[in-house]
């Protein structure tokens, strides 16, 4: 506790709960480093640029995906088995072949597509951080339907008011400029891992194992996208506003 308060951080239930451990050995964890580069940055006198990442962290595509696969191949994947984020576990060459698939699960389905967030959390979340929805997956296949139908989604969902990012093909969302990612992309976070300037909340999943650890600095495992939204709200509450006024 004494630490703690040296550092201007409590041990609140949520933050505790959050790190699941003691803050004597969460100091000398990434995640402690990750929590001092979101502190850094909220410092810095504007709100942080976010990268909002939409399949598998604010709607639930995949397991729509495999359904809408599974009913054309005869198979019976689950989202359990989604070992590898590169679909190898499918049988299936390379990612690419599951591209006709994601796009009609994005036009014949996306009202099926549950929306994992909280709007009234995300509204709150944009008080202290710059938030755009930033995807890679529709866009990289150029197919216009596919936009549109998430666009029809986003607004569904009353999500259409925070800026859509395409990000362009074989390119990288760490490349993007943002500071704040949250997104389940392991090969994201293969990028953003040991980085001082930049940090991702990295929403748990099969595919992304490699990474539910703490001690990697930049990345901080969350449960969901809840978890990461309280995390950053509860992240700038901490650290007083320099924020000029308008
Ligand atoms: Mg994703």
């Amino acid at each position: 506790m004494v630490i703690g308060q040296l550092f201007g951080i409590e041990q609140s239930a949520f933050w505790k709960k959050t790190f699941n451990t003691d803050l004597i050995y969460v100091f000398h964890s990434g995640i402690f480093m990750s929590v001092e580069t979101l502190g850094a940055l909220l410092r810095n006198g504007s709100r942080p640029r976010l990268s909002m990442d939409i399949d598998e962290v604010l709607g639930n595509t995949f397991e729509n995906l495999l359904h809408v696969y599974n009913k054309a191949n005869g198979t019976n994947f689950t989202i359990a088995d989604n070992v590898s984020f590169d679909l190898q576990w499918m049988g299936l060459k390379s990612s690419a072949e599951l591209i006709p698939y994601y796009i009609n699960t994005w036009r014949s389905r996306h009202s099926d597509i549950k929306f994992l967030g909280n709007l009234r959390l995300l509204k709150a979340l944009a008080g202290h951080y710059e938030i755009d929805l930033v995807t890679a997956g529709s866009h990289e296949h150029e197919n216009l339907s596919s936009i549109d139908a998430l666009r029809n989604w986003l607004k569904m969902h009353m999500l259409h008011e925070f800026p859509l990012v395409l990000c362009p093909p074989n390119t990288s969302k760490a490349t993007l400029g943002y500071s704040v990612y949250v997104d389940d992309s392991p090969n994201l976070a293969k990028l953003i891992a040991g980085r001082e300037d930049k940090v991702q909340l990295l929403v748990k999943g099969p595919w992304n194992k490699d990474y539910h650890r703490t001690d990697i600095k930049g990345i901080i495992p969350v449960d969901n996208v809840h978890h990461a939204v309280n995390l950053l709200i509860e992240a700038a509450r901490r650290e007083p506003r320099k924020l000029r006024a308008a």
